[in-house]
């Protein structure tokens, strides 16, 4: 399709941080187009994944636009997890405008690409101690800075959809849960 080299980016991005941000931007120098992934489509109002696909898919087209990328350069596509690993890559690509570079940093993902033959690249990492989702949602549920770790727009939508209320709610339900 047009002869374009694209490069595909999986995350849950749970929420989009300034680490997944930069990791974009660099793929952004080695491909025409890059294809974002937004892995675990179906998880929502979980203390590991609060946010829906939908907004996960605006938190990541706000943040890029803040960057100044070129929409004609990105695609964003939601992603449901199938219970079956050995089949996800048919799954994946099934979904997905072609593809011929796999970027991440994550050992399934990772081997299960390998395993089909793709070109598979590991990004740079950037302060990672710091820019996680984990990370993030720590700081949300411990009154901490967490702002510092996304884009200004991502937190004008956690205030839209009372993200970090949403967040806290969550950490009460799994403890009495408990
Ligand atoms: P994530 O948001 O934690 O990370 C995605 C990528 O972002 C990483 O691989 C890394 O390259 C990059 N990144 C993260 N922090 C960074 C930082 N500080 N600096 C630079 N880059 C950074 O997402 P994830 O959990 O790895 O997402 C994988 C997705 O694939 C999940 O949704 C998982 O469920 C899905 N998956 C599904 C199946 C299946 O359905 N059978 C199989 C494998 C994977």
């Amino acid at each position: 399709m047009n002869n374009k080299v694209r490069g595909i980016l999986i995350g849950r991005m749970q929420p989009i941080h300034k680490g997944h941000i930069q990791v974009i931007k660099k793929i952004l120098e080695e491909v025409d187009e890059i294809i974002i992934c937004i892995g675990s489509a179906q998880l929502s109002h979980e203390l590991k994944d609060p946010f829906t696909a939908g907004e996960r898919v605006v938190m990541v087209t706000q943040a890029l636009a803040e960057e100044n990328i070129n929409p004609s350069r990105y695609y964003i596509i939601p992603l449901e997890d199938i219970n079956y690993n050995a089949i996800w890559v048919a799954h994946v690509k099934l979904m997905t405008p072609p593809f011929s570079i796999v970027y991440s940093g994550n050992p399934l993902v990772k081997q299960l690409f390998e395993e089909d033959g793709y070109d598979v690249r590991n990004p740079p990492l950037y302060d990672r101690l710091h820019l996680s989702g984990s990370e993030v949602r720590r700081r949300i549920l411990n009154n901490e800075n967490w702002q510092e770790l996304v884009a200004d727009s991502t937190i004008e939508i956690m205030k839209e959809i009372k993200g970090v209320e949403r967040l806290k709610n969550l950490s009460v339900k799994e403890i009495s849960d408990l």
